[in-house]
This record gives structure tokens, sequence and C-alpha cells, in this order.
């Protein structure tokens, strides 16, 4: 099965792919997950989309693509896998269809702009184990230090209020487009992405069952 997840920075895509690919027993392919580990690692690429990570820019399609194409090739994905964080233009989404043949579903997470603000404004993340928390929702045992490994909490560089304004304005000038060419092509479901986790899971894992079975 091949996915797609499609929603503005914070709709909870990452945290949504998680629990499908567990649940779908397919790999889970984060593309800005894909991109901070060449910034970790300090790759060439890495140092090359540094800056425009941390502003908050798209990194240029034929570097995301190189990533993509290597990372689904390795094993885990034989048996599909959701991306999450790619398409972010047309021109990806046509590129996307090269890359991997036909889609099965393409599901939007749809949440309003005020709430992605101060959802991601609050975010903090552990550099080591990746772990996500949220200053008001979901803050760790002790303030700013992570529950599994004690390291120090950072908010993102393009975590900041600012910066997800920007990424709001990249999302709706880019990204928005790609709803309608799916919503086109037939392929597009949508769930509203302010409910609970698990209510958002088992909705879209609805939508998903009854697509597929018709
Ligand atoms: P994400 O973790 O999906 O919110 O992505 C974080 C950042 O990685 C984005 O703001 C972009 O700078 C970059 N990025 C991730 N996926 C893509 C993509 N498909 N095309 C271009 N840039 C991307």
């Amino acid at each position: 099965m091949k996915l797609v997840l499609i929603g503005s920075p914070g709709a909870g895509k990452g945290t949504q792919a998680k629990v499908l690919s567990k649940s779908l027993a397919i790999a889970h392919i984060s593309t800005g997950d894909l991109l901070r580990n060449e910034m970790n690692l300090k790759t060439e690429i890495g140092l090359k989309i540094t800056d425009m990570m941390n502003n908050g820019e798209l990194v240029p399609t034929e570097i995301v693509c190189e990533l993509l194409v290597k990372r689904i090739k390795e094993k885990d994905c034989g048996n599909g896998y959701i991306l999450d964080g790619f398409p972010r233009n047309v021109e990806q989404a046509e590129m996307l269809e090269d890359i991997t043949g036909s889609l099965d579903r393409v599901v939007y997470i749809n949440v309003a702009d005020d709430i992605i603000v101060e959802r991601m404004s609050g975010r903090r993340s552990c550099q080591t184990c990746g772990q996500m928390y949220h200053v008001k929702y979901n803050s760790p045992m002790i303030d700013g230090i992570c529950d599994n490994c004690n390291t120090v909490l950072i908010q993102r560089p393009d975590d900041s209020e600012e910066t997800v304004k920007h990424r709001l304005s990249v999302f709706r000038t880019a990204t928005a487009p790609v709803i309608s060419y799916y919503k086109d092509k037939g392929l597009l479901l949508e769930v509203d992405g302010t409910g609970a986790i698990n209510e958002i899971s088992n909705q879209m894992l609805n939508l998903l069952g009854a697509a597929v079975e018709n």
C-alpha cells in the first residue's frame, strides 16, 4: 500500500504516520526527518540545506527526491509506505508518479492555522531520541528534560512562532494546490485533525478501509 499524508506543518502528519505505519505494517517515510538527518550528520547535502530548513523554506526538489528514491529502495519499504511531508508542491506530486507509480490514497489532515501556531510554538523535541513534547499538552515529567534519555529538550529553530507563520504561508501557496491535484484524481480522503490522536487515527483507518474495499 502506498499512501501520502498531507497537512500543514504541525497538523499531526508525523504522529498519525507513525500510527498508520504500525497498524498497516508499512514503512513511514518522513522527508523532513531524512533532511534533518543530513543536517545533523553535517553531510554535503546537510550543510547546503541548513539555512533553508531553519527558515522554513522548501528545500530544492532534486535534493529531496535523491533522498526519497534512496529510502524507498530500503528493505522495509517492500510492503508499502506512507509518505509524510512529500509531495510539498505540484511539481513534486508529478515527480512522485515516476518514482512510485500509482498511489492508493492521499489523506489530508485539516487543522486551522491559529491552532497550528499554538501547537507548534509550544513544541519541544529531544535531539537524542527524537521524542516530541508540548509545553502545555504533553509536558515531560521534569520541565525541559526528556523522559526517555534525560537530554535537555530544544525548540526546533523552524518551530519559532515567526517561522511557523512563514511555513504556513509556504503551505498555502505551494502545498495547498496538491490537495486539489489529488482530489481531481479521486484519491483524496480528508480528516479533521483537531480531535484526540487516537480518534483521528481511527477515523483515518476507517476511511482507508472503506476506500480500499470500494
Ligand atoms: P517537516 O518535518 O515535514 O515539517 O519538514 C521540515 C522542513 O523540511 C520543511 O520546512 C522544509 O524545509 C523541508 N522539507 C521537508 N519535506 C520537504 C519537501 N518534500 N520538499 C521541500 N522541502 C521539504
